[in-house]
């Protein structure tokens, strides 16, 4: 399923639900985490409707490859990237209630900025 009526993330990659965005393009939506555990807190999503990464195949190589560089880019953008000395950022992804996953439908955290964070730290 490419989109699921349901899905919290879908919504706001369709512009139903209000979000606060860094970033869209063809294939992916990046906006602030509603609930930031660190000064910078911002989630990438694909527009596919993936559940988890245990959900993802061989042929969903391409999409996260391309995910985790646009990570990387908005870090860039975002004034956070790794530059040396104490700089840099922190990539999450939760899958399953096991690894703290509360929404269904795939996501990497951006986090950064001075600890302490609220959680994921
Ligand atoms: P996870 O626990 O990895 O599934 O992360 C889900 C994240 O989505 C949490 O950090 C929430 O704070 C965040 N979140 C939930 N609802 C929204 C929303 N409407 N807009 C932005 N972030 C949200
Ligand atoms: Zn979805």
């Amino acid at each position: 399923m490419s989109h699921d009526p349901n899905c919290l993330f879908c919504k706001i990659a369709a512009g139903e639900i209000p979000s606060t965005k860094v970033h869209e393009d063809d294939e992916f939506v990046a906006f602030r985490d509603i609930r930031p555990a660190a000064e910078t807190h911002v989630l990438v999503i694909p527009r596919k409707h993936i559940a988890t990464l245990t959900d993802c195949h061989e042929s969903d190589a391409p999409l996260l490859g391309r995910m985790l560089v646009l990570v990387a880019r908005l870090a860039d953008k975002l004034g956070v990237a790794y530059t040396g000395g104490e700089t840099g950022f922190r990539t999450v992804i939760n899958t399953g209630p096991g690894g703290g996953q509360e929404v269904y439908h795939l996501h990497a955290h951006l986090l950064a900025g001075p600890r302490p964070w609220l959680r994921m730290g």
